[in-house]
């Protein structure tokens, strides 16, 4: 068999630590859903109307992940740079067209997560109708921690999440409060993707999104999962 040769050495994959076990878990794709707590959606002036709403999704690029505990630069481009605490779902097995009955069958594990965004840059994005990735897709903005195998966690249907800045409350929910579920997501977001193992979908966020600045640390808790944590460094 012929080695393929390239011009420098690839990257390593982007892959994340998963608890009680040596083995990483290699991440292939990051998916994230929007408005997916009502009060969240309220307060980014978009409502949702579960009867008549789908849910909707953007990405985020496997080199943006980083690990839980990091300290990050402030990044590049934004004055409004934005924490959004979630639960975070990694998938272990294949599925296209799965049902919801179907899905707890997809998943490998959980985590905690945030997926940063530099708002300023989102909100003119989305209010010109043009793509969301300089809102959400850059360097660092998906912070992930170790993925808890699902065991006997099963399907997700409730437990607290919440979010800390320098120790003070700034979002606190409940998974019960999603507006689609995991099951719902997991047979929606299929219908348009091959799921595959190493995916991730960040599930959205509850209510209480707000600023970060250079010094801050973030901490984040999700019931029966696990914690997430970010500092922030300074700009460079
Ligand atoms: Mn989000």
């Amino acid at each position: 068999m012929t080695q393929t040769t390239y011009l420098w050495t690839p990257p390593a994959p982007a892959s994340l630590p998963v608890r009680g076990i040596d083995a990483r878990f290699p991440v292939k794709r990051i998916f994230c859903v929007g408005r997916n707590y009502h009060a969240h959606a309220v307060e980014m002036g978009r409502p949702v109307d579960k009867a008549t709403a789908k849910p909707f999704y953007f990405t985020k690029s496997p080199s943006t992940l980083v690990e839980s505990g990091a300290t990050v630069p402030y990044p590049a481009g934004t004055s409004n740079y934005h924490f959004e605490m979630e639960l975070v779902v990694a998938i272990g097995a294949a599925g296209f067209r799965v049902s919801e009955a179907d899905a707890l069958g997809l998943i490998y594990g959980y985590a905690a997560g945030l997926d940063m965004t530099r708002r300023d840059l989102q909100l003119v994005a989305r209010d010109q109708g043009r793509p969301w990735d300089l809102g959400k897709d850059f360097e660092k903005s998906a912070v992930c921690a170790e993925i808890v195998p699902v065991g006997e966690l099963g399907v997700l249907t409730s437990g607290a999440i919440s979010l800390q800045v320098n120790g003070e409350t700034r979002q606190t929910s409940d998974l019960s409060q999603l507006i689609w579920n995991i099951p719902e997501l997991l047979a929606d977001l299929s219908q348009y993707y091959h799921l595959a193992p190493g995916d991730l979908i960040y599930t959205g966020t509850p209510e209480g999104v707000g600023a970060v600045k250079t010094g801050d640390t973030i901490t984040g808790h999700v019931a029966g999962v696990g914690d997430v944590a970010l500092s922030i460094g300074a700009a460079e």
